[in-house]
């Protein structure tokens, strides 16, 4: 398999005026990768898309496809099919209509039009729609549109720009899945914009953090999930307990740092990783992860122990959250899969939380 990057971004920087929307951005995507750029609203997403896809220029940098110089080729010359977060589709004209346009641009015969277009609607499961107007067509059905709008020209590749935020919550679950399918089938390189965490955890191959227009961490899912490189990363993607800490001692397989807030000292299995990420910064926080917490009546054994209140436990059904009041003015929070009434604790109880050396992350403040 080709593992050439197909587009690669170097020290991409975008001005708007005085506005910075995309700062010192340096970018790998690997041919028939899934990469999602992810992040919350105004950090950048969008506007590196459209550098991308070319209806942007960068004011600093370079963008390439392979080993081509593509900064400032426009977009009609660039081969990548966009889906946009309002669809932007021509409300009066049929669904087949829709689809053939990118087509009718690039001058294709009407029979291998036809082909292409009704072999594409078959693949987003509309080909019983090719004569409707896209304005009698529901949201769902109108992001396949959409959808079959950008595959239909055969793109090197598919820009995705927050394509699911307007369905409703079932229907992106559904549409999720059908995407996937269609980006495996075609196998086309694909950039997914999103501001969704979950979106982009069970999606990508691999997912970009933006914040202030800057790229915080590239990784896979679990990557960016267990290893987050600044407490940005951390608190944004899934929940997390952060708390600041300051190193007390350093060195050998372990670290010892103190919380203020807990009022105690908590010792880290200190990795490699643990210390590259934030060499000689000195404003650290702890992240753990909630389910990494545990929570119980019974004293445990071991070191970072902690004894503290039931505040509020909330049920979700597969899960069990644990809000534990610590001292004043912090609470941790434990979950836990459901096992069964017997194990809910009850409010006011005093309990034993744990945090295992293992599962904490020390992390830079971004
Ligand atoms: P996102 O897609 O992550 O929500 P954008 O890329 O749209 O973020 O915007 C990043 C920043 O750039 C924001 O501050 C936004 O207001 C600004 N921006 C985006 N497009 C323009 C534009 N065409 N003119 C001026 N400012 C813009
Ligand atoms: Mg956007």
């Amino acid at each position: 398999m080709n593992q050439m990057s197909i587009v690669h971004l170097s020290a991409i920087t975008k001005q708007f005026g005085k506005v910075t929307a995309v700062e010192g951005l340096d970018l790998l995507i690997k041919e028939g990768e899934f990469f999602t750029f992810l992040g919350p609203s105004g950090c950048g997403k969008t506007t590196t898309l459209r550098m991308v896809a070319g209806f942007y220029y960068p004011t600093k940098g370079v963008v390439k496809f392979n080993d081509r110089d593509m900064t400032t080729v426009p977009p009609e010359k660039r081969n990548t099919g966009m889906v946009f977060q309002n669809y932007a589709l021509f409300p009066h004209m049929t669904v087949f209509e829709n689809v053939a346009f990118g087509l009718k641009v690039r001058k294709l015969n009407k029979a291998e039009t036809k082909t292409r277009v009704t072999d594409v609607l078959k693949k987003v499961r509309l080909d019983q729609y090719a004569d409707r107007q896209v304005s009698q067509l529901s949201g769902g059905q109108q992001q396949r549109v959409a959808l079959a709008r950008a595959i239909v020209i055969e793109p090197d590749i598919l820009l995705l720009d927050e394509p699911l935020s307007n369905l409703d919550a079932r229907l992106r679950d559904e549409m999720r899945a059908e995407i996937l399918r269609l980006q495996k089938e075609y196998k086309i390189t694909t950039i997914y914009v999103t501001h969704d965490q979950v979106e982009a955890l069970t999606m990508s191959d691999r997912i970009a953090v933006f914040n202030f227009g800057r790229c915080q961490q590239v990784g896979t899912p679990t990557e960016i999930y267990n290893e987050p490189v600044n407490d940005f990363v951390a608190e944004f993607i899934g929940e997390t307990n952060l708390l600041p800490v300051t190193e007390v001692q350093g060195g050998g397989e372990k670290r010892t740092y103190r919380s203020e807030a807990l009022g105690r000292e908590v010792t880290v299995n200190d990795t490699p990783l643990n210390i590259a990420r934030y060499g000689e910064v000195d404003e650290l926080r702890m992240s753990i992860r909630p389910e990494a917490v545990e929570v119980s009546v019974n004293q445990f054994s071991g070191p970072n122990v902690y004894p503290g209140t039931v505040k509020n436990v909330q049920f979700t059904g597969a899960a069990v959250h644990t809000y534990v009041e610590m001292n004043e003015g912090l609470t941790l929070v434990g979950t836990a899969l459901n096992q069964g009434p017997s194990t809910y604790l009850r409010e006011g109880a005093d309990v034993f939380v744990r945090l295992p050396e293992d599962q904490i992350r020390i992390v830079p403040k971004a």
